[in-house]
């Protein structure tokens, strides 16, 4: 086949760690993973140290990305029990609002009713509320921005009756939509006992069920997010590994992977990673902006070429085919044959637009 030339992805769910994270990934190797990945914009989530959550927090951020970032990066804020109208006057500045409904790493898990509402209540009507939910808590968010005519999304889905339920809400007329990483797509809970700390995320590595139930209703899915989420080994190795993995770097040759093996066609790839994250979250467009990739060629995967901080991929030893030449934003090459060629601050702080 000959080269493919693809659109920059975009990856609505990263967590590039800084501020407070910075020796697991900052922007700057967090933004050279994307770009290693064929990804020009990243949507980056709030649970840093200290979180995401204010006017301030969202100004030194803005300005750590403008200064560090290698690609294009926008911005979630955080929801606490108590900043629902602080949070609310930046949505126009930011990518959506993030509520972790569910325990994840970090400090922003919110289970208090009076809070939720206020949230769902206050938040523009036209900017999404993405949320961690699991199990039932996916019902919760569902009858919450049911109740407030609010625009939800569905962060990382990867059960079966997660899936069934979506499926259930759009068929209902629900404004919602919903993303799946890499994975849940592609490890199941085998993995996760092979892979010990390093398989370890929220949410769990499913079934092979769940596995079967994500493809099989993929045409419910609206995009694929990696959910990119380092930590260091000895953290992974430590006594309570905390939950994550990175993802920037191997989503799109294990999709082109699914691709080559006809799980999946190229131009729902592009839906995917593209499109939909595009419109849901009203991202502005990236001109002159292309992924150059050799779809013939096979490799493995391995932690010796990755450029995120942390080093090593839950996808270790993987056969893959489809490499990334050449990464092109605004007309400028920044990634080429395995070499990051732009500096920091050539990524920009991204805002919704026509909101
Ligand atoms: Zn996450």
């Amino acid at each position: 086949m000959p080269a493919l030339r693809l659109p920059g992805l975009i990856d609505a769910h990263v967590h590039l760690r800084e501020p407070g994270g910075d020796h697991k990934e900052d922007i700057t190797s967090g933004t050279a993973a994307a770009l290693a990945g064929g990804v020009t914009m990243v949507l980056d989530m709030p649970n840093t140290f200290p979180p995401l959550v204010d006017a301030q927090a969202l100004a030194l951020k803005q300005e750590l990305v403008e200064r560090g970032a290698l690609c294009d990066v926008g911005l979630y804020v955080g929801a606490t029990e108590s900043n629902a109208s602080e949070a609310a006057a930046l949505g126009g500045h930011a990518a959506g609002l993030k509520i972790y409904l569910d325990q994840t790493y970090g400090p922003l898990r919110l289970r208090n009713l009076a809070a939720l509402v206020a949230h769902f209540r206050v938040w523009p009507a036209s900017r999404p509320i993405a949320v961690h939910a699991e199990g039932l808590s996916v019902a919760m968010a569902i009858g919450l921005a049911r109740s407030f005519s609010r625009r939800l999304h569905l962060c990382h889905v990867s059960r079966a009756d997660e899936i069934a339920l979506i499926r259930a809400a759009k068929e209902s007329g629900a404004a919602l939509t919903c993303e799946v990483t890499p994975h849940h797509l592609l490890l199941s809970e085998a993995d996760a006992q092979r892979l010990g700390p390093y398989g370890s995320m929220k949410p769990p590595l499913a079934s092979t069920d769940d596995v079967s139930a994500l493809w099989a209703n993929l045409g419910v899915v609206d995009c694929i997010a990696t959910d990119h989420a380092p930590h260091t080994r000895a953290e992974k190795e430590a006594e309570s590994p905390p939950p994550g993995v990175p993802g920037l770097e191997t989503m799109l040759p294990l999709l082109l992977t699914s691709v080559a093996e006809g799980r999946l066609t190229l131009e729902r790839l592009v839906q995917l990673t593209h499109e939909a994250p595009r419109r849901i979250f009203a991202l502005p467009l990236q001109p002159h902006t292309r992924v150059e990739v050799d779809p013939d060629a096979r490799f493995t995967l391995s932690h010796k070429n990755l450029h995120t901080k942390c080093a090593w991929t839950p996808f270790e030893g993987m056969a893959v085919q489809g490499r990334i030449r050449r990464v092109v934003l605004r007309g400028q090459t920044a990634f080429e044959e395995g070499e990051i060629r732009v500096v920091p601050g050539f990524g920009r702080a991204i805002k919704p637009v026509g909101n």
